[in-house]
């Protein structure tokens, strides 16, 4: 079931990439069914704020009732940044599900406000139930090539080194 809604994100990522926005995909599921979706859009909508699951989660406050929030199972690509885990927690969302861990997603585009999301949600007085990393390896498909390639760690000192000795 979790498996069947994280493809989905994935597709929704590879959908946002094709757009030329970040690949990053987000559902939400109420009862079983999805009841929105959402891509990233911070190329096309000039917002660097404007990530899959602040999206997602803009359009869940003005279309759904407190109650269906508070019911819903919240789909990611990717584990949520420190900014989306806010923005899910104060929405009232108290159920996630990730695909892609964000130590994964460093790897192609680098360890910026890396902070793992369940020791931001371990500071909020309501629970929130986590569940990720899954499908890690098809997650990752969607990243490949996206992101200017990371400078490798120790090439800063081999390039000090040959400036040393030029
Ligand atoms: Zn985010």
């Amino acid at each position: 079931m979790h498996e069947d809604f994280i493809r989905q994100t994935i597709a929704l990522a590879a959908q946002a990439r094709s757009d030329g926005n970040e690949p990053f995909g987000a559902l939400l599921v109420i009862d079983g069914n999805v009841v929105l979706t959402a891509t990233n859009s911070v190329a096309t909508d000039r917002d660097p704020t404007a990530h899959a699951e602040t999206n997602l989660v803009s359009a869940a406050i003005r279309q759904l009732s407190r109650d269906q929030i508070r019911r819903a199972i919240l789909y990611t690509s990717c584990e949520p940044c420190a900014m989306c885990v806010g923005k899910i927690y104060w929405a009232g969302i108290r159920s996630l599900v990730y695909a892609l861990p964000a130590d994964e997603l460093a790897v192609f585009a680098g360890p910026d406000f890396l902070v793992p999301c369940r020791d931001l949600f371990s500071r909020a007085i309501e629970p929130v139930k986590v569940v990720g990393p899954m499908l890690v390896e098809e997650a990752r498909i969607v990243h490949i090539g996206f992101w200017p390639k990371p400078v490798a760690e120790g090439s800063n000192s081999t390039n000090n080194r040959q400036h040393r000795e030029s």
